[in-house]
C-alpha cells in the first residue's frame, strides 16, 4: 500500500539514535541541550491543541536525566520524554466516560494555552513528527508504569538504557518495552465490506473486525481465526496493507485485507452486537450522514484510514 505510512502515528522517520542510549555521559550532555515532552497520567502536554508543548530541560517541571527517556533527535535537537504523573492538581477534573477524554488539564506554572490532553483527542491535528514522538513517549511511559517489577522474580526493576530497558537488580534479568500485535482487517466479498460493532460501543459506531494475535500464530492465521470467531465468515487470501502504533496502552495495529469465502454472518454475542456487509454505495451514504444505521468511523484510527482507501480505490 503506497500510502501506508500516511496513517496517523504512521512514522516520520525519527532518528532514534539507539546507539547513544547506553552512553550515560553523553545522555547527560544531550539532556542539558534537549527539549522535553512531558506527560501527566498518560496525557502529553499540548500547545494550542495541535502541537507538542516542549519544555527546556532546566524548566521547573523538568526532572532529571536519569529518570527521563531519550527519544532521539528531531531536527538535530535531542528530545526526551518525562512523566510527571506524581503532580496533583488543586482541582482534579472528574473522570469522563467514553472512548477518550476531551478535558484539558492546565498547570499553574505553564501558559494558559498549554495543557495535558488525551492523545486521541489531538492525534489528527499533530504533525507526523509530533504524533510519532507522542506515541513513542506514551507507549514507553505506560510500559514503565505497568512493569515496575521484574516479571521473573518480582523485585523492583530499574530503568536503564535511557528508558528503553529495565534491569532487575536482584536476578539480573533484562526486560524490554512490549508491543502487543493486533490484527485489524478489511474483509471484502465482491463489492461489500464487513463491518461490526462491539456490545458497549456508542450507537451507530461500526468498525473493521480486529483482535489480538496469539502466540504461535501468523498474521494471516490470526486474521482468519478472528473473523471466523466473531462473524462465522471464512476468509481465504490475506494480505498486509498498513500498520499503526496504537499506544493505548501498547498495541501495534496490523492492517490487513482478506477475501471472504463465505458471506453468511453468525456473530459471537460476547464479541459483537452486530456485523453486516456494507456496499460501496452504502458507505458513500454513511459518509454523507444519510445511512440509517452506520455512522462514519473516527478520524485517525487505522480502520477509518483503510475504509477510506477502500472507498477511494487506493489500497494498492
Ligand atoms: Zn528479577
Amino acid at each position: 500500500m503506497r500510502i501506508a505510512e500516511t496513517v496517523t502515528f504512521g512514522g516520520s522517520g525519527l532518528n532514534r539514535a539507539a546507539e547513544l542510549r547506553g552512553d550515560a555521559a553523553r545522555q547527560q550532555a544531550l539532556w542539558r541541550e534537549g527539549r522535553v515532552l512531558t506527560l501527566w497520567r498518560g496525557k502529553p502536554l499540548i500547545a494550542g491543541g495541535s502541537a507538542i508543548a516542549w519544555l527546556a530541560s532546566d524548566a521547573p517541571l523538568s526532572g532529571m536525566a536519569e529518570t527521563s527517556i531519550f527519544l532521539g533527535f528531531s531536527d538535530d535537537t535531542p528530545v526526551f520524554a518525562q512523566d510527571v504523573s506524581h503532580w496533583v492538581p488543586e482541582q482534579t477534573l472528574a473522570a469522563q466516560a467514553g472512548f477518550f477524554d476531551t478535558q484539558i488539564q492546565t498547570h499553574p506554572d505553564l501558559p494558559p494555552d498549554q495543557g495535558f490532553q488525551d492523545l486521541r483527542a489531538v492525534m489528527t491535528d499533530l504533525s507526523p513528527r509530533d504524533a510519532e514522538l507522542a506515541a513513542t513517549a506514551r507507549g514507553l511511559i505506560e510500559w514503565h508504569r505497568s512493569h515496575g517489577f521484574c516479571a521473573s522474580c518480582g523485585a523492583r526493576s530499574q530503568m536503564t538504557n535511557a528508558g528503553w530497558q529495565c534491569r532487575c537488580p536482584a536476578c539480573a534479568a533484562s526486560h524490554f518495552p512490549r508491543t502487543d500485535p493486533v490484527v485489524i482487517m478489511l474483509i471484502t466479498h465482491g463489492n461489500r465490506l464487513l463491518l461490526g460493532r462491539g456490545p458497549t460501543w456508542p450507537e451507530g459506531m461500526y468498525s473493521l473486525l480486529a483482535g489480538f494475535m496469539e502466540p504461535g500464530e501468523t498474521v494471516e492465521a490470526a486474521v482468519r481465526r478472528e473473523v471466523y470467531e466473531e462473524s462465522g465468515i471464512r476468509v481465504g487470501q490475506v494480505g498486509y496493507l498498513a500498520s499503526q502504533p496504537w499506544p493505548f496502552p501498547a498495541s501495534l495495529m496490523i492492517g490487513c485485507r482478506g477475501a471472504a469465502l463465505t458471506d453468511a454472518i453468525t456473530i459471537d454475542p460476547e464479541e459483537l452486537a452486530d456485523a453486516r456487509w456494507v456496499t460501496r454505495e452504502d458507505m458513500v451514504s454513511v459518509y454523507a450522514g444519510n445511512h440509517p444505521v452506520v455512522k462514519p468511523g473516527r478520524l485517525g484510527a487505522i480502520a477509518r484510514f483503510l475504509i477510506d482507501a477502500w472507498l477511494a480505490d487506493t489500497l494498492d
